[in-house]
């Protein structure tokens, strides 16, 4: 296991595995390890010659200073975890060596345009130009290589892919399903900050979903309908304050003509402090044959309201 502080010394680690004929999965992430994380640094490894993880809380995509400050950091339990999953290389940059001139933002940062408007990106404002310009400048560092991204963060997902696709980046984005809890709430680093109280009705959010997909599969066409009956399941917690419960195309995030076809519910709350985000997959075909994406498989003890 390496542990690697510097942009370029990480550059060229990842350019003599390859010289050596190594094939890399990179796992970014910003730290404060669990499950999940580890779960895309195990399908890295089963598929690369060497992993690299990064470890970077970036300052660029929290729009609230208190969120930043309170981000779980745990570096040396990080290394283990890492290691212990299959990677390789740690890549566990300080602020100024990915952005010197912080904390001025740098001159140049990358904004992916129309799916950032909706959602994560309408009550985050400059989320994804934060997340885009810290993906892009991994990529540019790691070179050519598979990267490893949760479906956890399915709006992320898409303008790393975007990214990708308009800046020519040499990447494979490879997307992984969400690892959750017994009780099927999506692991998390923010869930370290939920009280004892606030991680009981955290569980709103996965039971919402859930709702959703039931409400589609019985063959519900109207979408408000759906999206009402999500809010109302996540409004029965008072400890949850809903920012958005909605069904949206998974291309272009904007809500479906028909629900029909392959859809993807979302839904963001505060918790507490702590905000959470989470979403699940459908894929809706004719009138008669409706049926659900069989995904996420790694859901343990939960009704998932997909059974057919
Ligand atoms: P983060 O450290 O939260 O920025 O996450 C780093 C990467 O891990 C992102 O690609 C996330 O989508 C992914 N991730 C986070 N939580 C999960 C989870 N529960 N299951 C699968 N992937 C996850």
């Amino acid at each position: 296991m390496r542990l690697i502080r510097s942009a370029s010394e990480f550059c060229e680690e990842l350019s003599h595995e390859r010289a050596c004929g190594r094939r890399v999965g990179l796992v970014p992430t910003m730290g404060a390890l669990h499950e999940g994380h580890a779960s895309l640094v195990r399908r890295a490894a089963a598929e690369n010659d060497v992993v690299a993880l990064t470890l970077f809380v970036n300052p660029l995509q929290f729009n609230d200073s208190s969120d930043l400050e309170a981000y779980p950091r745990d570096l040396d339990g990080d290394v283990d975890k890492a290691q212990a999953a299959g990677a390789r290389i740690v890549f566990a940059p300080p602020v100024k060596e990915m952005y010197p001139s912080f904390p001025d933002v740098p001159k140049t940062t990358v904004h992916v345009s129309g799916l950032t408007e909706r959602l994560e990106g309408a009550s985050r404002r400059g989320h994804f130009d934060g997340v885009a310009t810290v993906v892009a400048k991994l990529f540019a560092l790691a070179g050519s290589c598979r990267a490893y991204f949760g479906e956890k963060d399915f709006q992320q997902l898409a303008v790393v892919r975007a990214l990708v696709k308009d800046l020519s980046f040499p990447v494979e984005v490879v997307a992984c399903q969400t690892v959750r809890e017994e009780d099927g709430l999506a692991m998390s680093s923010r869930n370290a900050l939920l009280s004892e109280t606030d991680r009981r009705a955290a569980t709103a959010l996965y039971r919402a979903l859930n709702t959703g997909l039931r409400a589609l599969e019985r063959g519900e066409e109207d979408l408000k309908a759906v999206r009402a009956a999500m809010r109302a399941d996540l409004e029965t917690e008072q400890l949850v304050y809903v920012d958005y419960a909605e069904v949206v195309d998974p291309v272009t995030f904007e809500p479906p003509a028909r629900l029909d076809g392959e859809l993807r519910l979302l839904v963001a709350a505060r918790v507490g402090q702590v905000r959470l985000i989470d979403n699940v997959g459908i894929v809706l075909s004719g009138d008669t044959e409706r049926f659900v994406e069989n995904e996420e498989k790694q859901t343990a003890g939960v009704g998932t309201g997909k059974e057919r």
